[in-house]
Order: structure tokens, then C-alpha cells, then sequence
């Protein structure tokens, strides 16, 4: 089966424990047929230098696995310089942590309307849509094909929505029923707490629902 793995953190971010090269051999180490790398915004220093180190492994991996790079900008607050991540030679762009209950999260409808800036593929990164769509009174299925974000099912155990999804029957035939992009994300921030098993898992039960998965 392929498989991605659409979300790890690297040196570059500030608790990120293994360098590009490590993240990417433990990839193909767990036989992954596309990783990406997804530092967090606000810790990378020089972002052109950190898509140079990226292009960089994308060339030395090129025959054993498909790297992208991505970045996670933080909603928590809304970073000041937003649109400069809007930036060519990233892949993809993760937003994390919409639906935390902290007063100075993003609003829903400020952050739709500045992802139309952002042309690459976007995703919410461990993010309930289910609880955001009770907190607007919102269908957040609907907004997001509308607005083309996909949504990352993250599998580090970290977030409840991950265990509610792969066990909701009902949720999963909502997903399944919308056709919403996905993607799977181990959040990995030292390789040595990557859990393959919950990576496949998850594949299996999407393949099984049909929806598209970012970048397979
Ligand atoms: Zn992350």
C-alpha cells in the first residue's frame, strides 16, 4: 500500500529532535511513499534557506521516496506576516489549531478568506472540524471544499477528533459522503515516536471510504 506521511517537524523547528535527512531515512526505513516536512512558521529563521534544504533532499532521495516541503503556520494568534508564507517553492502549507478554545485563535471566517491568497494546496492540520462547525454554526465539510482545503487526520495520539473519527461510523460516512481532500499526518517531532501501524491503519480505512488523499 502507499502511504503518506504529510507532517514531521525537523531541526528547524524549535521542538523538532532530527535533522531532514533523519526524518526522510526513517520514511523509507517504514517503507512511506511520500513525506513531507512541515516546520512550524514562526521558528524558521530563513525560509528560503529551509526550501534549499529541502529541494536538497528531494534530489538525494529522489529514487527511494517523494519528499515535499510543506510548512505549519500557527492560528494561535494569526501570525502578523500571514501572506509571506504564501511563498513559491513550498508544496503545501498545514494551518494548525483552528478550533482551540483560546480567545486569540483566528477567526473562522478572517481565516477562509485569507487562504484564498495561499496557491498551493492547504490543509487543516489537527484541527475538529466537527467541534468547529458546532462553535460557528457551520457546515466546516461544505466550507472546506468550497474553499479547497483538505483535512489532515493527525495520528500522534495527541488530539481526541483523531480517536472520534476512526471510530465514528457516522462521521466517517459524512467524510466519505462530501468527497473532502485528506491527509494523513504523524506530526512527528522525533523519530523514534513515529507509529507506522497507525499511519497504515488510517490508509485502509480511507481507501476504503474513497476520499482523495493529498498528494497518493
Ligand atoms: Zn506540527
Amino acid at each position: 500500500m502507499k502511504t503518506v506521511d504529510l507532517h514531521n517537524h525537523t531541526t528547524f523547528s524549535y521542538d523538532g529532535m532530527n535533522t531532514c535527512e533523519e526524518i526522510i531515512e526513517n520514511a523509507i526505513k517504514n517503507s512511506i511513499s511520500v513525506i513531507g516536512i512541515t516546520d512550524h512558521q514562526f521558528s524558521i529563521n530563513n525560509i528560503d534557506e529551509y526550501i534549499n534544504k529541502i529541494n536538497q533532499c528531494k534530489e538525494k532521495y529522489k529514487n527511494k521516496i517523494t519528499v515535499k516541503c510543506g510548512i505549519e503556520i500557527g492560528l494561535r494568534p494569526k501570525p502578523d506576516n500571514f501572506v509571506s508564507f504564501n511563498k513559491k517553492g513550498l508544496d503545501y502549507c498545514i494551518f494548525e489549531c483552528l478550533d482551540s478554545d483560546n480567545d486569540i485563535t483566528m477567526d473562522l471566517f478572517e481565516f477562509l478568506e485569507w487562504t484564498r491568497l495561499f496557491n498551493m494546496p492547504k490543509g487543516l492540520a489537527h484541527t475538529d472540524i466537527f467541534k468547529l462547525s458546532d462553535k460557528y454554526h457551520v457546515n466546516m465539510i461544505k466550507l472546506m471544499k468550497q474553499y479547497d482545503i483538505f483535512w489532515e487526520i493527525n495520528t500522534s495520539g495527541n488530539y481526541n477528533y483523531y480517536y472520534d473519527f476512526i471510530t465514528s461510523f457516522n462521521k466517517q460516512q459524512l467524510i466519505k459522503k462530501s468527497g473532502l481532500k485528506l491527509s494523513i499526518g504523524s506530526d512527528t517531532h522525533y523519530i523514534r515516536d513515529l507509529n507506522i501501524s497507525k499511519i497504515r491503519s488510517v490508509h485502509t480505512l480511507i481507501s476504503g471510504l474513497g476520499n482523495p488523499i493529498i498528494f497518493l
